[in-house]
């Protein structure tokens, strides 16, 4: 027992100082994107050609533009063109799914700030239940890292709830898959008002790189990514209530 206890003492505390320190990113790590204001058609056509995913980045009115909702964060575009290089910026999380998309000449950002009150009133006391519609399961081990002693994401009142009606909004990862389709809006039905729908993740915006069925709701928070980073999660789900 004693010998339990000191190894327990040793061990200290396992839990990140994010936030409200910064978040510990690896090199790799693709962050919001800016595009540059000269890009070309010819320059999107470039990265077009390269991209996995069909209209994750356009040109529209002479301007470039890339979704995060599809994007899935690759960064062949880069490769392939110097016009568009992904930031550290790990706050990805929006309430409007038109704030997803990022145009070129964009600079400065600043995450949006919530104005629903009654998302707002959940602060400190969040409870999700998770819906895995047919996702490729990356989604969901990001999310599960939330609740380890590494991030403890209860330490801000956020759980991830056993039943829908302890929940006051889905987790929604995956595209939608038939299979879950049933599950998805069964689950949303059972759920007490107020509720939210929150996409995580490529494939619960937009489909991703795949064919999306259909959502119960409009998403109130959307945090993009594949997957989602943790910290991009854990900042979008605490502004979501702030
Ligand atoms: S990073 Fe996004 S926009 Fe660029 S190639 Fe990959 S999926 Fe396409
Ligand atoms: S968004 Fe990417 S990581 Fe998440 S379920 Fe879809 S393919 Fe997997």
């Amino acid at each position: 027992m004693i010998k339990a206890l000191l190894a327990r003492l040793k061990e200290g505390c396992r839990t990140g100082a994010f936030p409200p320190a910064a978040p510990s990113l690896p090199p790799e790590f693709r962050g919001r994107p800016v595009i540059d204001a000269d890009t070309t058609e010819e320059d999107v056509r470039k990265m077009k050609a390269v991209c996995p995913v069909e209209h994750a980045l356009a040109f529209s009115n002479g301007i470039a533009s890339i979704d995060m909702g599809r994007c899935i964060f690759c960064g062949r575009c880069a490769e392939a063109s110097p016009k568009i290089r992904f930031t550290k910026e790990y706050r990805l999380g929006v309430f409007r799914r038109e704030d997803l998309i990022v145009k070129a000449g964009e600079k400065d950002y600043t995450p949006p700030r919530q104005t629903d009150r009654e998302a707002r009133a959940l602060k400190g006391s969040l409870h999700l239940r998770e819906v895995s519609a047919g996702g490729c399961a990356a989604c969901e081990l990001d999310a599960n890292v939330l609740g380890t002693p590494a991030w403890d994401m209860a330490r801000f009142g956020i759980r991830f709830a056993a039943s829908p009606r302890h929940a006051d909004a889905i987790y929604l990862t995956g595209p939608v898959s038939a299979n879950m389709q049933t599950a998805l809006d069964k689950t949303y039905a059972a759920m007490p008002e107020p509720k939210f729908l929150i996409a995580a993740g490529a494939c619960a915006i937009s489909g991703g790189l795949y064919t999306q069925g259909n959502l119960p709701a409009e998403p109130a928070l959307f945090i993009p990514g594949c997957p989602p980073h943790p910290a991009t999660t854990l900042e979008a789900l605490l502004r979501f209530t702030s």
